[in-house]
This record gives structure tokens, sequence and C-alpha cells, in this order.
């Protein structure tokens, strides 16, 4: 009854554990939930006034497809301050969330047969949006030996005819990982020479710790930036998840297509997220080192706790949100009445026996690792690790 392509994705593959815990927590049970994948930081005030200052002035009605002028050009500004990159306002598009750019461009580039490079672990959504667009995920793996960063050879090595572009995220959900300038050029290199596509998924870039340094991969060079569209959006730097606007810049022929096929979907971002984006874009930033001084703590404490249990082995992740520890050395152990052999089962034990949700690794492409977002308070973190430690010490 339902169209093939319907029939091609997956249903969230976390969800079956996410729809378990949220049964227990509305049974009363206290579960610690390390599945978040927002900030747990409210929109900042100015924000939302800018917002409410909309819906009184009346600006209400539909807006340009691709976005309001005055947010198009701090969205400009953004990317010269922020990225060293030059785009005109064609060479911008706003969406409803990160999430829809995305799918705009893979709407407006992939197309039957089109191979896709897909760096893993990825984010849930890449491999869904190149099935839905009748292209062909192709996985690279990424090692932790490696902080999760791609090998060069590996990537060339995946390259074919049919390649048509990849997808690059840094810093990375789920690993946390932020790309280095010479892994950046490596890539580049690589790109250029096979003439592909690189899709820069950037949201993360304001959530980056000690000295690590966000650089956008389009801005290595004029010919690069001609091949690379640059993914950024509101929701993880100023805690605007539920306001749902992202954007893209890239070549002008593509943003094109892009606001077409948006234009034929949903039309427009809402008018008033569009007000209150300007507003983040253009008012004061304190927000962000706010929230990222509360990350960077709770990061230290995270890994710390969670390397301090045995079999447990946690990279310090240098971006976004997220720890991916490697759990694989506890496979084959038992209770009384399980035992575990993948991440599934470890996501279950601690659901069930330590009542402690988290995203099984094997979700994003990684069985050997637990995702656990640290958008949650430090008095959390801590009753988490100590339920965590608590179980694992009585596996056998
Ligand atoms: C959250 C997230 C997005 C989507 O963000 P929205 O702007 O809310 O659609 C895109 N990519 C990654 C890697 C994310 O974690």
């Amino acid at each position: 009854m339902t169209s093939d392509r319907s029939k091609r994705i997956k249903p969230s593959p976390t969800l079956s554990i996410d729809a378990k815990a949220k049964a227990m927590m509305a049974q009363g049970i206290d579960i610690v939930n390390f599945g978040v994948g927002e900030p747990d930081f409210d929109t900042p005030e100015h924000i939302k006034e800018a917002a409410i200052k909309a819906i009184r002035d009346g600006f209400t009605k539909y807006t340009p497809v691709g976005g309001i002028d005055e947010l198009k050009k701090a969205v400009v500004a953004k990317f010269q301050s922020d990225n060293n990159l030059t785009y005109r306002e064609d060479e911008v598009i706003v969406s409803c969330g990160a999430k829809h750019s995305l799918y705009n461009i893979a709407q407006a580039l992939f197309g039957p047969g089109d191979e896709v490079i897909i760096l893993s672990p990825y984010w849930v959504s890449y491999p869904e949006q190149v099935l839905l667009n009748d292209a062909i995920p192709v996985f690279v793996k990424t090692y932790k030996g490696d902080n999760f960063m791609i090998r060069p050879d590996l990537l060339e090595s995946k390259i074919t005819k049919r390649t048509k572009a990849m997808i690059l995220n840094s810093p990375s959900n789920p690993t946390g990982s932020t790309y280095d300038k010479s892994r950046l050029e490596a890539i580049a290199e690589i790109a250029l020479r096979h003439n592909i596509y690189i899709i820069s998924d950037e949201v993360y870039e304001k959530i980056i710790y000690d000295d690590t340094k966000h650089i956008s991969i389009a801005s290595l060079s004029n010919e690069l930036k001609r091949r690379t569209i640059v993914v950024n959006g509101l929701s993880k730097a100023y805690a605007m998840t539920g306001w749902r606007i992202g954007y893209a810049a890239g070549p002008r022929e593509i943003i094109q297509a892009m606001t077409n096929i948006q234009s034929q979907s949903t039309s427009n971002p809402t008018s008033i997220a569009q007000k209150a984006s300007v507003a983040a874009l253009t008012g004061p930033q304190d927000f962000i080192s706010l929230m990222h001084s509360e990350f960077d703590k709770r990061r230290r404490f995270l890994v710390d706790g969670l390397n301090s249990i045995d079999d447990i082995n946690c990279l310090q992740p240098t971006g976004a949100f997220y720890v991916f520890p490697d759990v694989s050395k506890l496979y084959g152990k038992k209770t009384e009445l399980r035992e575990l052999n993948s991440s599934l089962d470890m996501a279950i034990y601690l659901l069930e026996d330590a009542m402690v949700a988290l995203a099984h690794g094997e979700a994003f492409g990684d069985d050997n690792c637990m995702r656990i977002s640290y958008a949650t308070s430090i008095d959390n973190i801590d009753k988490g690790l100590k339920r965590i430690r608590e179980v694992v010490s009585k596996l056998r």
C-alpha cells in the first residue's frame, strides 16, 4: 500500500529503547536519562523577546521561501566572522532546521545509483536521507584509535565512478570528535581529485573544548568552497531545537535547486522563528560561553567517571555534548539472567537493571560503543555513573 520509498527507511533504531525508558518514567521509575539529543538549557530571553515582538508586530505571514533578507544577511555575516567564508545572499538558504537543510541537499543532489560516503559512526539521519532519495549509502569506518577521524586511504578505497558526495560531521554526533586541519586537508585533496561534493554538517561548531578549533572545510580553498555545502543551525548553539531554524551555504545553483524544492514542500520556515534567529545571531553571544563552561565541567566529570569503571574505555571528546565509550570488553560477560553480547544487550541491561537510559552504538554504526549525552545535570551524571558502576561490577 505505501510506497517503496517509505519501506526503504528503518524506524529509528533507538526508538524501542526510548519507548521503554519513557514507559518506565511514566510509571514513576527514577530513570537517569543519558539519551537526550538537545541542550538542557532554556532559549535565552532576548531571543524569546524577539519572537514575541514579531508576533505583536503582526510578522505572522508567509516570508520569502529561503528566508527573510535580514536573517540571510545575519547568516552571511556569521560565515564571514566565524568561518572566514564569503557568501552572497543568493548562496544561502534558511530551512526548517539543519535536518531540513540536509534533506533539501539530498533532494537537490542525489539520484538513483549515486553513492554517498558516510563516515561511521554517523548521525542516524544521514543513511536514511540518502536512501529516501534513491541513492546508496557507502559507509567508511573510523576507529577509536584515530579519534574517530577518517583514514584518507580508507576513504579513497571506497570512492567509485558513482560517488557523488561525502557527508562530514565535525564536531561529531555521536563521537564528539573534531577534525583537525591536516585531516581536513587530506579529505579535501581526495574530494577535489575525484570531483565529489562535500556536505559539511557543522551544527556543533560552537561546542568545542580545550584548544580545539573548529575549521570549516569549505574555508580551505576557493576551489573546495565550490564543491562544499556547509550546513549549520540555531538548535545546538542557542538551545533552540524547537524553533526549527537551520541553514546551508554553497554554490548558487545548488542553493537555488534547494530553494525550489523547499518552495514545493514546506515553503518558508516559521516567520517568528526567523526573527528570533536574527536576534540570536546578531545579539549578545554570552549565553554560548555559559552553556559551554557547564558542558565542559560535565564532560570531564563524566569521562573520568567512566574510565574509572573496569572495562569501560572512553576518549575525551573535543566537541558536542556526547561521549562514546567502548564497552566491548564487557561482551561475553553474564549475570544470572542474561549474557551481554552487543551494544543493544548492554543498553537493555543498563535500562532494566540500572535505570539508566542511553543510546546503543549499533544505531550509529558502531556496536562496540554506547552514546551518552551529558545534556543533563552534574547530579544526574553522578547518579548515573554510580548506577552503571554497580551493575557492571555484577557482571561475571
Ligand atoms: C541535532 C543535529 C542536527 C539537526 O539539527 P536541527 O537544526 O535541529 O534540525 C543535524 N546534525 C547533527 C549531527 C545533529 O546532531
